[in-house]
């Protein structure tokens, strides 16, 4: 059997809520599980993240309701929202939060029949320029809101263009135009208005952004929201590790190269360990020779082009058998430097993995196998 998977660390993700609500000790968790729990499987996932978080957050209508379908009982906010009568009705029924970004979808609101009530998020453009209405429109959809038969609750959600850059200015400004536009509502409504601003990034870079809820998502699942600090250096611990083995090892005289393209040649007689995983498994194509990997739990250098199922590897002085283990990310490796050596983030590597991979909670066998 091909032996290429993944372990989620259910500890790992426990630490990580734990790092986070230190972090923002007043704000309640809405932990993001869009994109199939960032590639980690909200399968998987879901279950232990409803019991350690406040509430789940999901895209679109459809991942909130395959979590109702697998029993998720806890709040769950839809951050896109709906985009049908047919849709609003479906998040009515399974008791779905939702957001509220367009003129079209306070539309659907305003037409609702009566029935049941839900959360919504009116989401403000406070300067990404991405979704939300701007804060003059705001204002005036919170009061269309408090007349919809289908509003339960209303609060305010805005997102962050540039909370992983430390002494950003837009961050301040959005954050300014939010709190005013806030200010501005709760005056009218005599009321406090619920709140919700931070990003894993302004989770740690941007105190001032915290309100009544965070939303979280890269940094429960263990890596950095930041280009320059590691995500050891915010406390946090790895939830994937994709793991495969090697299933060839040989040497390569001087002068030859490796691979498609014969695009990595070698200065010197050369051990190279070929391992049993591709960009067919979302290992990106593009990561160049020199990105590192670690066989035996020691560090080797990609060399030469990513195959379909398979990449070769430089063991410099590191020796090697079939069989031997191997980790591409994760325990021992930050996925954010691989991402780094491979011109993205560790956000997209995650999400690409494909089903090939199979996904195991984390097991101690397993661990030492
Ligand atoms: C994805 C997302 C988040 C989480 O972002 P991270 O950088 O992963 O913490 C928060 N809010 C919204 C609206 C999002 O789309």
């Amino acid at each position: 059997m091909r032996e290429t998977w993944l372990t989620l660390d259910t500890a790992a993700l426990r630490h990580n809520v734990a790092v986070i609500r230190r972090q923002m000790p007043q704000a309640r968790l809405l932990a993001m599980v869009k994109a199939d729990a960032y590639g980690h499987g909200a399968a998987m996932l879901a279950p232990l993240l409803a019991e350690q978080a406040d509430a789940l957050g999901t895209a679109f209508i459809d991942e909130a309701l395959a979590l109702r379908e697998q029993g998720v009982r806890s709040p769950i906010a839809v951050l896109e929202g709906v985009f049908t009568t047919q849709e609003l009705a479906l998040a009515r029924q399974h008791d779905l939060q939702l957001a509220v970004h367009s003129p079209e979808q306070l539309a659907l609101f305003e037409q609702a029949p009566a029935g049941a009530q839900i959360a919504v998020w009116l989401k403000v453009n406070s300067g990404m320029n991405r979704l939300g209405l701007r804060p003059v429109e705001a204002l005036k959809a919170w009061r269309v809101l408090a007349q919809s038969p289908a509003v339960k609750t209303r609060g305010l959600l805005t997102h962050f263009a540039t909370a992983d850059e430390l002494d950003s200015r837009q961050t301040v400004q959005q954050l300014g135009r939010f709190r005013a536009l806030q200010q501005a509502l709760a005056e009218a409504d005599g009321v406090p208005v619920s709140d919700s601003l931070a990003n894993s990034a302004a989770i740690f870079a941007h105190a001032a952004a915290a309100g009544a809820w965070m939303r979280p998502g890269i940094a429960l699942y263990g890596s950095s929201p930041f280009a320059h600090r590691s995500a050891e250096s915010l406390g946090l611990r790895p939830v994937m590790t994709l793991r495969s083995r090697v299933i060839a090892v040989h040497t390569v005289p001087a002068g030859e190269a490796v691979g498609y393209g014969a695009s990595w040649v070698a200065a010197r007689d050369t051990r190279i360990a070929v391992v049993a995983i591709g960009y067919g498994d979302g290992y990106p194509r593009h990561a160049p020779s020199g990105t590192p990997v670690l066989i035996n739990g020691q560090r080797c250098q990609l060399a030469g082009r990513v195959s379909m199922d398979m990449i070769t590897v430089d063991l410099g002085q590191v020796t090697a058998r079939p069989g031997d283990p191997v980790v591409l990310w994760g325990d021992g490796l930050p996925a954010d430097e691989v991402a780094s050596a491979a011109g993205t983030i560790s956000y997209e590597l995650f999400c690409r993995l494909t089903p090939r991979v199979q996904r195991h909670l984390l097991a101690d066998e397993i661990l030492n196998g």
